[in-house]
């Protein structure tokens, strides 16, 4: 019976009336990737990628990022593997990279910001991730995008890293949705991205202008706040118009409770951190959509924080 129920964890996650929702997980290195598979995760929906340029003397050359991504994508088994291209700069300073320092480094040369100014560093990363994850498996995302001119650079980066490994089979490339331009502009961003992911750590400082890392305002940094609940709830729409597949790869994503408002909201992957996937899992099987649906406006018309947060444990 064990058996029986460890098998049943590690199917696919159907709502109890049958929407598909993706539980993917969130990885940083090539060991989260076997603890994700055991955990029963269906995928990668973010593979944080600094974390290769983080603590070292110079960047990793291709032939060490190809070596790590292609580990990762066959761990996975040939599960999808969203690679986020790196997101340094801001909190995340990579000494190697002598840039002026900033004076507020999170409105700063960040993400993709910083790839689209360095572009060398940019298509060495592309041309391994190109190379070395295969077909379907691969999908690209890019951090930090906040107008529509960005996600364009990189299109034509990714077609001539594309070019130079001689990789024929088409990849997929998203946008993260983490700033407030991107969730209004998600309606444009869609009609040329082919999937997003929103990032609520990052959506939640810009939002409501509070240091993600600042204990002073830790009390205001919250993805369950209306404004940013909002935000989420118009990304849904704009991705919805043009059909596109909508993740969330922030924290909220592993918080079980918060499940259900998401996929009321219209997410529809949702990738937590390896141990949070078989609970995750758990609840989206409890869902009804049209309960999520109804609770989902509801917290959309909420006022605060307290009150979403009431909502999610008595949605009644
Ligand atoms: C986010 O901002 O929500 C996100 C997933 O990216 P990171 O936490 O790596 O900035
Ligand atoms: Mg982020």
């Amino acid at each position: 019976r064990r058996a029986a129920e460890a098998r049943a964890a590690m199917a696919p996650a159907t709502t109890a009336d049958g929407t598909r929702i993706e539980v993917f997980a969130n990885l940083g290195s090539l060991e989260d990737a076997d603890a994700a598979v055991q955990a029963g995760a269906e995928g990668c929906g973010l593979l944080r990628t600094e974390f290769l340029f983080l603590d070292r003397a110079s960047a990793p050359d291709e032939a060490e990022q190809r070596s790590l991504y292609a580990g990762i994508a066959e761990r996975l088994g040939g599960r999808p593997l969203i690679v986020r291209t790196m997101d340094i700069g801001g909190d995340k300073p990579v000494p190697y990279l002598p840039f002026p320092s900033e004076e507020n480094p999170a409105l700063g040369q960040r993400g993709l910001r910083l790839s689209l100014a360095r572009p060398e560093l940019f298509a060495v990363q592309l041309r391994a991730i190109l190379a070395a994850v295969p077909g379907e498996q691969c999908r690209i995302l890019l951090p930090m995008v906040s107008e529509l001119a960005e996600l364009r650079r990189a299109r034509a980066a990714i077609a001539a890293a594309m070019a130079e490994v001689r990789r024929t089979s088409p990849v997929q490339v998203g946008v993260m949705i983490e700033t407030p331009a991107a969730a209004l502009l998600a309606e444009p961003l869609a009609a040329e991205a082919d999937f997003m992911s929103i990032g609520t750590n990052d959506l939640t400082q810009y939002t409501l202008a509070a240091d993600r890392g600042n204990a002073a305002v830790a009390g205001l940094v919250d993805p369950l706040h209306p404004a940013v609940l909002r935000l989420i709830a118009h990304a849904a729409e704009g991705a919805a118009r043009h059909r596109r597949p909508l993740g969330l790869c922030g924290g909220l994503a592993s918080e079980p409770g918060a499940a259900a408002l998401l996929v009321g909201l219209g997410v529809t992957e949702l990738s937590a951190t390896p141990a949070a996937v078989p609970a995750v899992k758990a609840v989206v099987r409890t869902i009804r959509t049209t309960d999520a649906k109804a609770l989902a406006d509801r917290a959309r018309e909420a006022t605060s924080t307290a009150e979403v947060r009431a909502l999610l444990e008595d949605p009644r």
